[in-house]
């Protein structure tokens, strides 16, 4: 990534732009995004209400989200954006500190660039500075957990949703995802692995965030498919198919082309032969559930019906591969391949009352572990506010049982890392050091906008904070109390804790999209509508 200078190449219609110009240009558009999201970070931080233009609304003070919903032109803004999608991607959390923290490190790098500084030489000061910074998060400021300390796992989770809409239910909503993550957690050999791809998450509005519920199983947003149907089936073997039990229109049409009398019944009882032929293979199986991808004749429904077998269809790909890995049933194209060793186990296949719809629950899973989440919440915008905070709680309580370790929140990470930054500095020398500085000064910024949302006076916040990492007695868990006018405290005793992973890829995405605007030295308005410079962030991992 390093070699060459990139060119930014511009839709048609853009100036030329060139040297200083252009970096100062893309410096600025970078920057707009930077400040755009900053009045929101951390929990006093303000929320966003976001209209696009079908009209639909969403109120929200994730980074991410905001940054998805406005319309971005210029490429160095892009670029800020793929930080925060990227962030998003890694670790759930973190989006707003990592674009601030590229806006941050630019103005930084903007003004060494007015005191004649190369930005390959600030480019390169960052890179140790990152480096660094990479390395005492790792060895020195983050702190080892233990699988089993779900306490501190569920601090991670309610910190992550602390800024977000549902604080009164953090508590609640940090449990279930801690016992959510540990369901779907595998070790393999001394490595855990949380893939949460595997936590199925279904919201249904009404009733309140508090009867949001964790579920042993798998949860179908679908009724049966008959009223006959019986609303529970115990010791289930299921079907499980990704073909329909229909017969296609367009086939039946080409068929039919009556030319004597009684020809229209055949077809009708040709029909019908397939559709007893469809229920027969099933019943032949030995199921008493059947899953569907796709759909399911009214007929085949009503003889499904009549033997006695609950039938669900249009169920979404990705919940048949985990009605697939739940149960051990294999995902089978075509009713006539059906055979009994292809139907999966589950203890109970039955349809519950959820609000003013009805849903399907398929528990006691034979298979691999399989859990989901039922949001529930008052209004749509709760729902859809819920299932983004129980994201991110999910995805922080995976990165710390996989990486095995935390670090201070509130800004007492990045305070901490300033401070030591600055002596590293000393030790770089040359012009470098002045950019390692910069970096270092940088990082202050998360502490400084905690303080500043929150109404704090934000120098006298700094100065303190500061003087607790820097003191006779140094803390270098202090961070800002929210419940203390902003007055350093300990941040591990007020369970304000993140993942170490949260840290890292926001320094390490910040840096990067910070030096590759930095390395932008030449804006060609292309004549074709050529796509803009690759972004960064997005493949690095
Ligand atoms: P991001 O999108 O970067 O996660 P947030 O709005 O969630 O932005 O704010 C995260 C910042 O707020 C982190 O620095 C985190 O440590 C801090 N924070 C969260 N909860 C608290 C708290 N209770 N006290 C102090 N700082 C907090
Ligand atoms: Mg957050």
């Amino acid at each position: 990534m390093m070699a060459g200078t990139p060119i930014l190449v511009l839709r048609e219609g853009a100036e030329r732009e060139k040297g200083k110009g252009a970096v100062g240009n893309n410096i600025a558009a970078a920057r707009a995004i930077a400040d755009a999201v900053r009045s929101t970070l951390g929990p006093r931080g303000m929320d966003k209400m976001l209209v696009d233009s079908m009209g639909d609304v969403t109120i929200t003070n994730d980074g991410v989200t905001i940054l998805k919903e406005v319309d971005v032109e210029h490429p160095a803004a892009k670029m800020l954006v793929e930080v925060a999608k990227t962030q998003d991607q890694q670790c759930g959390d973190g989006t707003t500190t990592a674009v601030v923290l590229s806006g941050e490190l630019l103005k930084r790098a903007e003004s060494l660039i007015d005191q004649n500084i190369h930005p390959t030489v600030i480019s390169r000061g960052f890179s140790l500075a990152l480096a660094e910074a990479d390395r005492l998060l790792r060895k020195e400021i983050g702190t080892p957990v233990r699988p089993d300390d779900d306490e501190i796992l569920s601090e991670v989770a309610q910190t992550a949703m602390g800024s977000k809409g549902v604080f009164g239910s953090r508590a609640e909503l940090a449990k279930l995802a801690v016992k959510a993550v540990k369901t779907i957690a595998e070790k393999h050999e001394n490595r855990t692995v949380a893939d949460i791809s595997l936590i199925q998450v279904e919201k249904k509005f009404g009733g309140g965030i508090a009867d949001t519920q964790l579920v042993e199983g798998l949860i179908l947003d679908k009724e049966r498919g008959h009223p006959r149907m019986p609303t529970e089936v115990k010791d289930a073997k299921i079907a499980l198919l990704n073909s329909s039990l229909e017969i296609k229109k367009t086939e039946f049409e080409s068929k039919i082309n009556i030319k004597a009398p009684g020809q229209l019944q055949g077809f009708l009882d040709q029909e019908d032969r397939t559709f007893r032929e469809m229920v027969d293979a099933v019943k032949a199986s030995g199921a008493n559930v059947v899953i569907s991808q796709k759909g399911i004749d009214d007929v085949v429904l009503h003889y499904l019906a009549r033997a006695g077998i609950y039938a669900v269809k249009q169920v979404k790909e990705s919940d048949m591969q985990k009605l697939s890995r739940a149960t051990g049933g294999k995902v089978v194209t075509g009713y006539k391949e059906l055979s009994s060793s292809d139907l999966g186990r589950a203890g109970a296949v039955e349809q519950r009352k959820i609000g003013d719809s009805h849903m399907t629950f398929v528990t006691g899973c034979k298979g691999a572990r399989s859990v989901s989440i039922l949001i529930r919440g008052g209004t749509e915008h709760v729902t859809q506010e819920v299932e983004r905070s129980l994201n991110d709680a999910l995805k922080v309580v995976a990165s710390v049982l996989e990486d095995g370790v935390i670090c201070p929140g509130g800004g007492a990470t990045e305070m901490e890392l300033a401070v030591r930054l600055r002596k590293f500095a000393r030790t770089v020398g040359g012009r470098e050091q002045l950019a390692v500085e910069a970096y270092a000064q940088a990082l202050e910024v998360v502490p400084w906008a905690l303080a500043e949302n929150a109404g704090y006076d934000a120098v006298n916040t700094l100065i303190g904070l500061r003087q607790a990492h820097e003191g006779n007695l140094p803390t270098k868990n202090a961070g800002i109390n929210f419940s203390a006018q902003g007055k350093p405290a300990d941040m591990f005793q007020l369970k304000v804790v993140e993942p170490l992973r949260v840290k890292t890829q926001a320094l390490s995405s910040a840096t990067e999209v910070a030096s590759m605007v930095l390395r932008i030295d030449d804006v060609i308005a292309s004549k074709k509508s050529a796509p803009p410079a690759s972004p960064p962030g997005g493949h690095s991992h």
